[in-house]
This record gives C-alpha cells, structure tokens and sequence, in this order.
C-alpha cells in the first residue's frame, strides 16, 4: 500500500518519508526502532541523576502560556513535582506537547536534569501518562531525519497495523519452531511496542534470523551460477622480461601473490581471488604480471578503477610495465568520446586492445571484448554482485581478480564474493614509515599551517581535504571557500590546486598532472583523490571535517602519503568533538593496522558504511549485525547450506518460501533473475 494513503501521511509527509528509503506501509512496517525510551522504571524527582537522561515520574500542577522570547522562540514553563521535590519544565516551541499536559495528572517524563536540589529542572521532556506506561512501557526511538520524529512514525506504524498491513512470512514452520521463533507480524508488532524487554528481545532474534537467511541464501544461490567452466585456457607465462624491466625488486610478499595467481589462472574454474594489501603495498605491479599471463595466451585483460583519474593513472603505469614488452595497452573512460572512443571500442572489440584500462564503463553495453580472459577490479567497494554478474555472463567466463587495501573482513567477503581465495600483500615495500597521525581541533589550524608551510619549503608537497562543494551545508567546510579563505591566503606565496567532483573529467586530470609534476605545492580537493592516487612526493594530508568519514575512507587517505620514502603526516581537523568522535579519531592516530581499522568500523558503523555507498550491491541491513550476530548468522548459514544442498537454486515448490525471502532482500541491492 502506498504511503500517502496512510491515516495521518498525505503529501507532503510522504514526500519527507520517501528521504528515508519508505515508499509502502510494508516499508513503514520494517523500519526498526535503534533504540527505545525506557518509561518502565521510573525515578522520583529527588533522585533523578544529573545530566544523564532519565524518566522520572512527577504531578503536573500547573502551566504558563506561551511567551515570546528572542530569537523569535516561544517558551512554556510546566510547574510539577512529587513528594520528594519540585520540577520545572521548561518547553521552547512545543504548544502540543504542553496541551496535552493535564494540571493534577501524573506522567513520567524522560530526558535529562538539571537545575538545583531544591528545583530540578528540564527541557523538552517527552511525556507519556502514567497509565499508558503500564500498558506499553517502552517507546521506539527511530533513526530520524529532519521534520520526522519518533512519535510520528510511531503513529503511522501503529496505523498501517490497525488497517491490517501485513508482511509475508518467510520462515517455514518447522524452521520457527525448531529455533524457537515467534512469527512474523508477532515480532513486527513487538519490536515497534513492546510491552516488556523480553518482547524486544524476541522480536530482535526472529528479524535477525530472517534478515540473516535472506542473505545466506542469496548469496549461496548467486554462488551457484558462477561455478561453471571458464573459458579462457591460460598457460604458464614467461613473466622474465617483466621482472627485468622492473625498476625495482618485487617483495616477498608480491612474488607469493604472483605465484598465487598465475596458478589459479591455469585452472579450467575461473578464479575468484581477493589480492588484499593495505595502500602503498603494491598492489598494481601484480595486476600488471597477471594481466601479462592472460596476454600471453591470448586473451584480453580489463582493469577496472572508481574513478577516472585512477583509471588514466593505472593506464599510465601498466604501458609504462608492459609496452616494452610488446603489450597494447588503451584507455576508455567516460570522458574517451567521439572518435577516440570508436577507435577504442574497435580495438577492444578486434582484440588488438591487449590491455584494458577503464571505469565501470567498460562492462557497458556497446563495448564488447574479442576475448577477455581476466578482469581486474582495484578497490572494489563499489564493484557489486550486479557487475560480477554482467562479468560472468562475458563468453569466456573471465578469471576475477578483486583488488583492495580495505581489508574485508571474513565474514563481508563471504557474502560479497562467496568463496574468495586471498593473497596478502602484508609487506610493504623498503624505505617506508608509518604515516604520523595527528588529530586537532580547528583552533590549531594556524599552527598547523605553520607546519604545512615549513613542509612546502622543504620542497615536499600537501593535500588538504574538504568535504562540500559549495557553502551552506550545515557548518561543513566546502572546499571553493576554504581554498580561497583558508589555504590560498594561509599558504601565501606557494602554488595552491584546486581540485573537486565538478570538475569535468579532463579538468581533473590537469590538476592531477600538475600536481604530479609539482606544478602544484598544495592541492585542495575533496575525496575525489580518495584511492589510489600516487604522488610519492607528497608528505602531509590535512583532512578537515574528518568525523564525516569511516575510520577506513580515512586509512585509505592517509595512504596516499608516504609513499616516496622519510616521514609523512596526517592531521585529522575537526570542530565536532563529542567524545565518540575523539575516540574515533584516536583510534586511527594509533593504528596503522588496516584490519584492526575495518574491523573497529564495522563494529561502529555497521556494513553499508563500512563499503561507503550503496553500488556495492551488498543489501543494507534492516537489523542484523554481521558484527555482533555471529551467533544468529551461524544458525542461519546452516539452514541456507541444508536447503541449497539438495536444491541449489531453490526451485522445489518447498522451498518457494525461502527464494521470496532471498529474493525480497536482494531485490533493493542486488537483480537475482
Ligand atoms: P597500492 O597497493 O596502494 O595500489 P601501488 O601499486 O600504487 O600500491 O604501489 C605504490 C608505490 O610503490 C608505487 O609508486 C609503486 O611504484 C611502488 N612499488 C611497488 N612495488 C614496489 C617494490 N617492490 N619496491 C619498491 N617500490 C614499489
Ligand atoms: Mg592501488
């Protein structure tokens, strides 16, 4: 059922609503409370704690009107209070909240105290009578935007209940009594009004187990269909001129991986291979060897890269690997139009594009490959299922090579790749230094100028972060002001870069060369330089507003210093500094360990966040935690083994239920067919 035509919504509401992703009454129903205001066990006024939140039950005896004050804001002040004390409530803009409020009744009101001993005092309480309390002691708290509040959802969730709204039931009887589960609309209604905790204890589990078997079933079904033989039949290379022509010995570590590799090449299954190695550890030398191998025998090899400017980049540095040794190599980008672009698409559709360089655009449609025998991915956060899929579908069912420097933990990896073998980079090349990291607060953005100047001086060059475009959002720092109020006039008398998403294709790229070239001394940027970016000149990376990112896009930034040996430098520049973001930011002045980092993220920010965007095809989960309920994801993953083994694609008329329920989760991230 649409969302509009739910008691109390309309358009406007559902204008507001469809922000956060809720477009049905069944989306309303699976928006799940983060948390709940607990009005169960009430305190007296006496002994409230100071300055925590907490719900204290009290006497109303009377109320004031509404008086203006500046600022244009209208206040309210509540007089209540029980035998042990008095307590003034004070409402700034909330007529409603006060009308309801009945001289001589009791409520329990819940948010945080102050005041004196003789008066304590609160602000913008909520308020629930007591006797609701005891019927539905628990009140939803909801992951909120602007104008929506939890106790409107709550209506409309209440509504869509009272109209009979209901949500499938996936999960077999057997299976819900065998764990013990309560039943799908049960658990809907007790996870949004619960009546004890208990309730929200159960509700929890059931979703969990639901979210968490919808992911293991598609996945394992998506599993399935890239088992097949693939095609391209790849000899043992000759890989002797390449190491010859190399301007450096290959580590330890890349030696391994090679070898790694260039056996899985020469097995008649595609490979299926994460090369994982924290940034600067030389990731793109082993692309280049196995890319050779493919070569050698035959085939084509694309490489795929986010951005533009770390396509052109990765070009640059395989021709500069592998023309000596006879390879063509091309680039094709968004921005390769016109005539350049049909002579690329010729060359790649003859075959005599040996190498491939590009963006997601290369698996478009209109480009064909003559043969494509290895597709390489370089830090796939965003190269979801979908990709893979289209990758699969290739004549050949190419070799997968992922690439990345965010390691991924076990579990993602299994959901994301299915069986993933992995080679670990986990030696850096010699000469290199942990980056020195350093977290400040925008009072010392003087001093640490001093320090980017004496940098600069020293002929090393700096990247400076921004987070916006343009002003006006919110207090953030958007990069065209800073650049001309903050770091052209702070860094007077060097060469300054500007550099933002905006900027057409080419544009950036002029920026990027000048800046390799050291044109540029500073380059003020947002994240477009995020990965991959390789200017071993570079020491220093301020980043500003730097609690807007996952501790991981920030690991991957300082990464993109240090890379030209002696010591380099991050600053981590925030204003927003709440204790969870100190310790987030101190968490990374400590640890230069890219697991510990993504782990300590996904602990935090859960697995949308941890891949930063959507386009990974990976479903963002409604409740589980791939974290924390490794319990539930035991038990689920059982149950997805036990009836794919007999069914792999779930197609027996007893498993109908279960292909809906992976299909329904899949169905917003991933095309299942
Ligand atoms: P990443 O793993 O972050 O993609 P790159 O492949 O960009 O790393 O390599 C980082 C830098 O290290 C590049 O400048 C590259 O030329 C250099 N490099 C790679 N391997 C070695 C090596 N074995 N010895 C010295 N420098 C190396
Ligand atoms: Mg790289």
């Amino acid at each position: 059922m649409d969302i509009r035509y739910l008691k109390g919504v309309g358009e406007k509401r559902a204008a507001q609503l469809a922000k956060l992703e809720l477009f049905t009454a069944e989306d309303l129903l699976q928006y799940y409370p983060r948390d709940y205001v607990d009005y169960s066990q009430p305190c007296t006024v006496a002994d409230a704690p100071y300055d925590e939140k907490c719900a204290v039950r009290a006497v109303v005896y009377g109320k004031t009107n509404g008086v203006r004050v500046r600022g244009g804001k209208t206040v309210f002040k509540v007089t209540a209070g029980d035998d042990t004390g008095s307590l003034a409530l004070t409402y700034f803009n909330a007529p409603y909240a006060v009308e309801k409020l009945v001289p001589g009744d009791e409520y329990i009101f819940y948010g945080k105290v102050g005041g004196t001993l003789s008066m304590r005092e609160m602000t913008n309480p909520t308020a629930l009578p007591v006797h609701s309390a005891e019927t539905e002691p628990f009140a939803a708290v909801y992951p909120q935007t602007e104008g929506i509040n939890s106790a409107y959802l709550s209506k409309c969730i209440r509504n869509a209940l009272d109209k009979g709204v209901t949500l499938p039931e996936y999960l077999p009887e057997a299976m819900r009594r065998e764990f013990r589960l309560a039943g799908k609309m049960d658990a809907v209604r007790m996870i949004h009004f619960p009546r004890s905790a208990d309730e929200v204890r159960e509700a929890r589990r059931r979703l969990i187990f639901e979210e968490l078997l919808a992911l293991q079933l598609g996945m394992l079904v998506l599993r399935v269909r890239d088992a097949a033989e693939t095609g391209a039949r790849i000899r043992k290379p000759d890989l002797t001129a390449f190491f010859k022509h190399l301007p450096f010995t290959p580590t330890n570590a890349q030696m391994r991986s090679i070898g790694e590799i260039v056996n899985d090449l020469q097995q008649p299954v595609p490979m299926n291979r994460l090369l994982q190695g924290d940034v600067g550890s030389g990731k793109t030398l082993v692309a280049a060897a196995a890319m050779l191998a493919a070569v050698q025998s035959g085939y084509q090899a694309v490489l795929m890269a986010p951005t533009e400017i770390l396509a052109s980049q990765h070009a640059k540095t395989l021709a500069g690997l592998l023309e000596p040794l006879g390879v063509t190599v091309a680039l094709l980008t968004g921005s390769v139009k016109g005539a350049a672009k049909k002579r690329v698409v010729a060359a790649i559709a003859s075959g005599e594009a040996q190498v491939v360089v590009g963006t997601h655009a290369v698996l478009s449609e209109g480009v064909e490959f003559a043969n494509l025998g290895l597709a390489v991915t370089d830090e796939q956060h965003r190269f979801g299922v979908r990709q893979r899929t289209v990758l699969a579908n290739k004549a050949h069912k190419p070799h997968l090579l992922v690439m990345s420097a965010t390691p991924i933990p076990r579990t993602l990896g299994l959901l994301m790749f299915g069986d993933l073998d992995v080679s670990v980079l986990d030696e850096l090349p010699p000469g290199r230094t942990p980056v020195r990291t350093y977290a400040v607060t925008g009072k010392k953005r003087r001093d640490m100028y001093g320090f980017l100047r004496s940098e600069l001086a020293a002929g090393r060059q700096a990247y400076i972060v921004c987070p916006a475009i343009d002003d006006g959002e919110n207090d953030l720092l958007a990069v065209n002001s800073y650049y001309t109020d903050v770091a052209v006039p702070l860094l007077e008398g060097y060469r300054v870069g500007l550099m933002h998403g905006r900027l057409k294709p080419r544009e950036k790229a002029a920026v990027m060369d000048a800046f390799a070239r050291h044109e540029l001394d500073a380059l003020v940027s947002t994240t477009v330089i995020e990965v991959g970016v390789d200017v071993p000149n570079a020491s220093v990376i301020v980043i500003e507003n730097a609690e807007r990112y996952g501790l991981s896009a920030l690991h991957q930034l300082r990464g993109r210093v240090g890379r030209g040996g002696g010591t380099a430098h991050c600053v981590l520049v925030s204003d927003h500094a709440t204790e969870s973001v100190r310790k987030r930011l101190s968490f990374l002045c400590h640890t230069t360990d890219g697991f510990e980092i993504a782990k300590y993220d996904l602990e935090t920010r859960g697995p949308g966040d941890f891949f930063g965007s959507r386009q990974h095809g990976l479903p963002t989960l409604r409740i589980a935690s791939l974290a924390n309920d490794t319990r539930i994801l035991k038990a689920a993953q059982e149950k997805a083994l036990e009836a794919t083994r007999s069914d792999p694609t779930l197609e027996q008329p007893e498993h109908a239920e279960l292909r809906e329920l992976a299909k329904s989760l899949f169905a917003r991230g991933v095309a299942m067919n």
